[in-house]
């Protein structure tokens, strides 16, 4: 095979919001937005890359393929294949032409879309043995170490792994992943999606101090990661953390964590409906113990929630991005007018609302 066009989808996570670094649970789902390559084999070692919705397109020797040597949106591509080259993978030069209906900056996680679309290509024009388990953390070396973004290992397993009409539960520790039906239309039920378009604020520096705070955090308890901090005895190990900001973390990560277990069982007893007061409490969580809402997001959840949602809640690492709102299936205008409405009034920027399809991971097309 010398060219052809893949996807990867961007993705929502249903609940379990910063419990992944904390080598926790999370529950996301593929979402039909995806990021597309039409790719093709070039007889040498260059990668050119170029992008339907970004300028700037480049061509990238194998010598400027180090961290800090690429500059741009072309660092992400460019990531993939210095991630395939650094783990001792012979990657094919290629052509790689980049379309992607992910919207960028809204926590939906279009870079990764991008990186799991071209690793997808790279693997299957270069014949490349990289089983399918593996793959996320490629990716991962791609964003922390290259594009310099520390992030955690959701969003590129959710890219790569997810299946139609399933969530993907995934232990964050042991990569252990279990696909669980989560076929909402078949009840007449939807998830809306609100991208809130609140700007994003400092939100690279925010995400690092939560995870160093639960990384210390950790430390004090004697415990490997938050993981390790039951429900059962939070209160214990809260009595031990010196600070109250240090306490109301690990009260979400911790309760976080079991809210993604209690949302899986619910799940696996077809019980969709009655997930909406975990959502909610999700919400509440990261609003008032982890601190990583705005009032855009906010706003969302409670104006959905007043027109009838079971539950709602922000989605994605925070300081803005999108919300996501358990509805009866025919309520998505309804619900979504009230959110417009409630933001129009508090006179932010119009949000946008779609309802979001369980769908599959990472593909080839053509
Ligand atoms: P997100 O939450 O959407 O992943 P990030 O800041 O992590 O936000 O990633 C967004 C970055 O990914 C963009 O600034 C751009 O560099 C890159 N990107 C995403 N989609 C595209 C695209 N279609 N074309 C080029 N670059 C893209
Ligand atoms: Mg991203």
């Amino acid at each position: 095979m010398d060219s052809g066009v893949w996807a990867a989808p961007g993705r929502v996570n249903l609940i379990g919001e910063h419990t992944d670094y904390n080598d926790g649970f999370v529950l996301p789902f593929a979402l039909p937005l995806r990021a597309y390559v039409t790719a093709s084999v070039l007889d040498s070692p260059q990668w050119m890359v170029s992008s339907r919705e970004e300028p700037g397109d480049a061509t990238l020797t194998a010598a400027e393929l180090v961290p800090g040597g690429v500059e741009g949106w072309a660092r992400y591509p460019a990531g993939v294949v210095w991630a395939l080259r650094e783990t001792g993978y012979d990657v094919p030069g290629a052509r790689l032409d980049i379309h992607s209906e992910v919207p960028v900056g809204a926590g939906l996680s279009s870079s990764h879309a991008l990186e799991c679309a071209v690793l997808t290509a790279l693997c299957d024009l270069g014949g490349l043995d990289l089983p399918l388990e593996e793959r996320p953390h490629l990716v991962q070396r791609a964003e922390n170490d290259f594009v310099g973004a520390p992030t955690g290992i959701m969003d590129q397993t959710a890219s790569l792994r997810c299946r139609a009409g399933h969530a993907l539960f995934l232990d964050c520790r042991s990569m252990a992943t279990e696909h669980i039906p989560f076929d909402l239309a078949a009840v007449d039920l939807a998830i809306l999606v609100i991208d809130t378009k609140a700007p994003h604020r400092h939100t690279d520096g925010e995400y690092g101090v939560r995870r160093r705070t639960c990384e210390e955090a950790a430390r004090i308890l004697g415990v490997p990661a938050l993981r390790d901090v039951t429900v059962a005895g939070l209160d214990a190990a809260l009595g031990r953390l010196p600070d109250e900001v240090s306490r109301r973390r690990v009260r979400h990560v911790v309760t976080e964590n079991q809210r993604v277990l209690d949302t899986v069982a619910l799940l696996r007893a077809g019980r969709y409906g009655e997930i909406g007061p975990l959502l909610t409490a999700s919400h509440v969580s990261m609003r008032d113990d982890y601190e990583i809402t705005v009032p855009e997001v906010d706003t969302a959840v409670s104006a959905a929630l007043d027109a009838g949602a079971y539950g709602a809640r922000m989605t994605g690492g925070g300081f803005g991005g999108c919300v996501l709102a358990l509805i009866d299936a025919p309520a998505a205008e309804k619900v979504g007018t009230a959110v417009a409405s409630a933001f129009a009034e508090a006179g932010f920027t119009a949000p946008a609302a779609f309802p979001a399809v369980p769908s599959g991971g990472a593909t080839r097309l053509s």
